[in-house]
């Protein structure tokens, strides 16, 4: 059987790996998408919220996160492959969506190669790998929110559990937030707190201000961290720190309430937010030249090409979605750079081109 090489293959099947395919299948080109779901606990952030309807997507009013991952699936399902002539020269065009887990991107000659693992990944179980090839990338995989350092104990099992809480109270209507922008308005007038240290956490209080001016920075055992000035600020705004370690939740069902302090006091809030960084799903990247900020997102240029040290365009390589440095973390976005990025990753395919 010929082997196929797909024209762009897309990483990650959220907004921004969505738009991306239906994008390049529209300009007639063959793709691949590489979906997650099915293989990892990764689902994209879109996903995350599971009873917080998502508000302020393009024509999705008031959906869930499991549900919006639906329809991106249905649309890409409505542009299956199919073949078709171009002059003389048989080709396909349509969308090739299969489960699997980017692990590693390597160049050979004019294609990239795309080892994915395909079966869910679990202790003890051979890992299964399926090789794909293209000659463009799309990286639209996103990045993952760090969760609260709460009931913590670096031991497997315990580790285990403490994801099994975190993961009950999160992307609830009253549970963990990690997007102030989104989730703000479930909130108005509401005692806010804020799970963070540093600078940086004054950013989020600064975002918690259109919704309340009920605020509590919780540092989780850590000094507070901020410059004397942020400071200074936070003090004006009468925004409360609290910097006693957490020991556990308290909840009730999938709502959560409060912490149980490590002094034994308890705290209740209205609204639970947390901001302590994020992790890119970029592994799969490792041993590229690319650029890429303090945080670990992609640098790409106004086409969504993806950059070398030098600052020089990566041939075929782009990027979209979150996982590109200095945009809005929202889906809106996300649907945007999808686009560029799924066009100019068609664009870069075609054979006449303007002369110099
Ligand atoms: C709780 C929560 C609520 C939010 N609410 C809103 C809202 O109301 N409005 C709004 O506009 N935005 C909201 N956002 C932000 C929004 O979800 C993101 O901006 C958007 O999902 C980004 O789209 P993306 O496609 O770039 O990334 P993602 O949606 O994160 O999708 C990335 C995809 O890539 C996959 N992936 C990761 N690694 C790999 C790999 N190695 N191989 C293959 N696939 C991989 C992931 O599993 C995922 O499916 C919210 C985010 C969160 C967390």
């Amino acid at each position: 059987m010929k082997e196929t090489i797909y024209d762009v293959a897309v990483i990650g099947a959220g907004p921004a790996g969505t738009q991306a395919a239906v994008s390049a299948s529209h300009q007639m080109r063959h793709v691949l998408v590489l979906h997650s779901g099915k293989v990892s606990f990764s689902r994209g952030r879109a996903y995350w919220s599971k009873s917080v309807e998502i508000e302020d997507a393009p024509v999705f009013p008031g959906i869930i996160g499991p549900n919006f991952a639906k329809e991106l699936m249905k649309w890409m399902e409505s542009r299956p492959v199919v073949d078709f002539m171009l002059g003389s020269e048989k080709r396909k065009t349509g969308i090739d969506i299969r489960d699997g887990l980017a692990q590693k991107l390597t160049r050979n000659g004019d294609l990239f190669e795309l080892e994915a693992s395909t079966k869910t990944l679990k202790q003890n179980t051979p890992l299964e790998t399926a090789l794909f090839k293209s000659r463009t990338v799309v990286v639209a995989a996103g990045f993952d929110d760090k969760w609260p350092d709460i009931e913590f104990e670096a031991d497997a099992a315990r580790l285990y559990k403490q994801y099994a809480t975190v993961f009950r109270y999160a992307g609830n209507r009253k549970g963990w937030h990690v997007c102030i922008r989104c989730d703000g308005h479930l909130h108005v007038n509401e005692h806010l707190a804020i799970l963070g240290v540093g600078d940086y956490i004054y950013e989020a209080a600064i975002g918690a201000q259109d919704f309340t001016d009920k605020i509590t920075i919780l540092t989780n055992g850590r000094p507070h961290g901020m410059s004397p000035s942020v400071l200074e600020q936070v003090k004006a705004r009468k925004i409360n720190i609290i910097e006693t370690k957490i020991k556990r939740h308290i909840g009730e069902k999938t709502n959560l309430l409060g912490f149980e302090m490590i002094d034994g006091s308890e705290l209740f809030f209205h609204g639970f937010l947390v901001d302590e960084g994020l992790i890119p799903n970029t592994k799969f990247l490792e041993g590229w030249d690319y650029q890429k900020d303090e945080e670990g997102l992609i640098v790409a240029n106004e086409d969504m090409q993806m950059l070398d040290s030098n600052g020089d365009p990566i041939p075929g390589l782009f990027a979209a979605g979150d996982i590109i440095s200095g945009e809005r973390n929202l889906i809106a976005t996300a649907f945007a750079l999808g686009q560029e990025a799924g066009l100019s990753a068609s664009d870069s395919l075609r054979q006449w081109h303007f002369p110099d």
